[in-house]
């Protein structure tokens, strides 16, 4: 065995980025990466992938690209432990055919556990760019440290992604991206923006795929996928703002087509197994997976079986601001469900008494966040479209976490395009008691955040949350041990500049002993 293999997983010399400035940019990118531009390599022109890691296994992906594909192609794939793949230890083939955009689901199987690899393919004569994966530790197995990222948020016409870059450029073992990886909108015709969507709305399946390839022409983003494996969920602009289920915002009655036409979209897209592909409009994306006996990693989604948002504007459906609760009594109804029973039941059955952590990745901020109050309030104010306007499924999940005394449960987040650091608490007014889990909300990638001026009128209400910015863009770097849990939140310096400097807003630490983030 390979002695790196075992060590700690910081950038090698194979991996370390090579500096060299692209040329007008002056964005630091692999040499490989530099080499493989679109212009170069018109079939690959959107980078490969790879996700979804197992012990013995990983997904790799591509979609072909360019004029004249044929309606089904040939795509041979070769993995090696070496970067010049000169020891190739899998190779295979796949046909990438027009129906799912010639995207290609690679699922190699029986490789070494914990190993670094890397992959590429090879179509109509070209070679696509190469990229680096790792695998799982065996379940078994018993690991010292795990480095992962937490992302989401990334819409296209707010900023350029220097985040992604700073990520790349020290990759960690495991990204997480939890959500918003397209925005389905038009830009707005007199928005003042350093890029633009590309055409409307998405509504068709074309569309959709039009604006995939859009985001993923990024070289910063394609960067960020070809150092690491990735498990990807979603929200709700995969498919549109704030849907509920087989219900759109506008009540649109051909919802579930649109709904339909965005999973397929993100199926192609995404380095997913084929047994996650859409059937019918539906899709079990829902999982878990043990990082050896260092954590037990669980993702959710909250979208697709969600019941609507309480209390919409007549005629509509979608979140909004409820001011007063008593005239929303839908708030308070037991039966309400973020995810659908046979999903809250599945994972309230997951939690490992085993592990020291429990992490789950899901897509919203979990914390109740009290906002100052409106005119007409009640006394607060709630957004209907998180967690907040599901409280009894937020207290259903919390309290399975208390019953079953989870170990090390830390909830990571997105969706709100700010960071935020809480710690959950079975009563949330009440600072002594117990802390059920840990809190990390990542900001956005670079969708705009809130006014900080609103967040920090918010802090002295909500005393479970330590830290509060909608300032910055950026993403979430943690270092796990069994002893300790680092977050390392990371911030953008300037949001529509790729090669901006990207340095550490905050740091926190969650000790195993002793639950709930405390500022590092
Ligand atoms: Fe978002
Ligand atoms: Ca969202």
């Amino acid at each position: 065995m390979d002695p790196t293999d075992r060590a700690p997983y910081l950038p090698g010399r194979r991996a370390l980025l090579h500096r060299t400035a692209l040329a007008a940019a002056g964005i630091g990118l692999p040499v490989w990466l530099r080499h493989a531009r679109a212009a170069d390599l018109p079939r690959f022109a959107l980078g490969v992938a790879s996700g979804h890691p197992g012990p013995g296994g990983v997904v790799l992906w591509t979609r072909l690209t360019g004029p004249a594909l044929p309606a089904q192609v040939p795509v041979h794939w070769e993995l090696a432990r070496d970067e010049r793949f000169g020891r190739i230890v899998a190779r295979g083939s796949q046909t990438a055919g027009a129906d799912d955009a010639h995207s290609v689901h690679a699922e190699v199987h029986g490789l070494e556990p914990a190993h670094e690899y890397w992959y590429r393919f090879v179509a109509l004569g070209q070679t696509s760019p190469a990229g680096r994966t790792r695998t799982a530790p065996a379940a078994d197995a018993e690991v010292e440290r795990l480095e992962f990222a937490i992302a989401s948020c990334q819409r296209w016409d707010h900023g350029l992604w220097a985040a992604w870059r700073d990520l790349a450029e020290r990759p960690p073992e495991l990204v997480l991206f939890l959500g918003d990886y397209i925005y389905e909108y038009a830009t707005p015709a007199l928005a003042r923006v350093a890029r633009r969507h590309e055409g409307g709305p998405t509504v068709t399946l074309e569309q959709y795929r039009a604006r995939y390839a859009q985001y993923k022409s990024d070289p910063l983003l394609q960067a960020a996928h070809a150092m690491a494996p990735w498990i990807v969920i979603w929200d709700d602009h995969e498919v549109a703002h704030d849907y509920a289920g087989e219900q759109g915002e506008r009540l649109e009655p051909d919802f579930p087509a649109r709904r339909a036409a965005a999973y397929q979209a993100w199926w192609e897209h995404m380095p997913l197994p084929r047994a996650l592909r859409p059937v019918q409009g539906r899709n079990t994306l829902y999982g878990r997976l043990d990082w050896g006996r260092l954590a037990r990693l669980q993702w959710i989604d909250d979208r697709q079986f969600r019941d609507p948002q309480a209390c919409p504007r007549p005629e509509r459906g979608g979140g909004g601001n409820v001011v007063d609760r008593r005239a929303c009594p839908a708030l308070a109804e037991p039966g309400r469900a973020l995810l659908g029973t046979a999903q809250e039941r599945w994972l309230a059955a997951g939690w490992s008494l085993q592990h020291p952590w429990n992490l789950l990745a899901q897509q919203t901020l979990m914390a109740r966040l009290v906002r100052p109050p409106a005119a007409g309030s009640d006394g607060v104010r709630v957004w209907t479209d998180g967690w907040e306007g599901y409280p009894a499924a937020r207290a259903r999940l919390l309290s399975v976490l208390a019953e079953r005394r989870v170990p090390g449960a830390v909830v990571l987040g997105g969706d709100v395009h700010a960071s935020y650091v809480a710690a959950l608490r079975a009563r949330w007014d009440d600072e002594r008691a117990p802390v059920l889990a840990s809190e990390f909300c990542g900001t956005s990638i670079s969708s705009h955040g809130p006014p900080q001026k609103r967040l920090d009128a918010e802090l002295h209400l909500n005393p479970h949350i330590l830290h509060a910015r909608g300032d910055q863009r950026g993403c979430i770097r943690f270092a796990l041990t069994r002893a300790r849990l680092e977050a390392d939140l990371r911030a953008v310096a300037d949001p529509d500049d790729a090669a901006s400097a990207v340095t550490s807003q905050a740091r926190f630490v969650v000790e195993a002993a002793q639950p709930g983030p405390q500022r590092a």
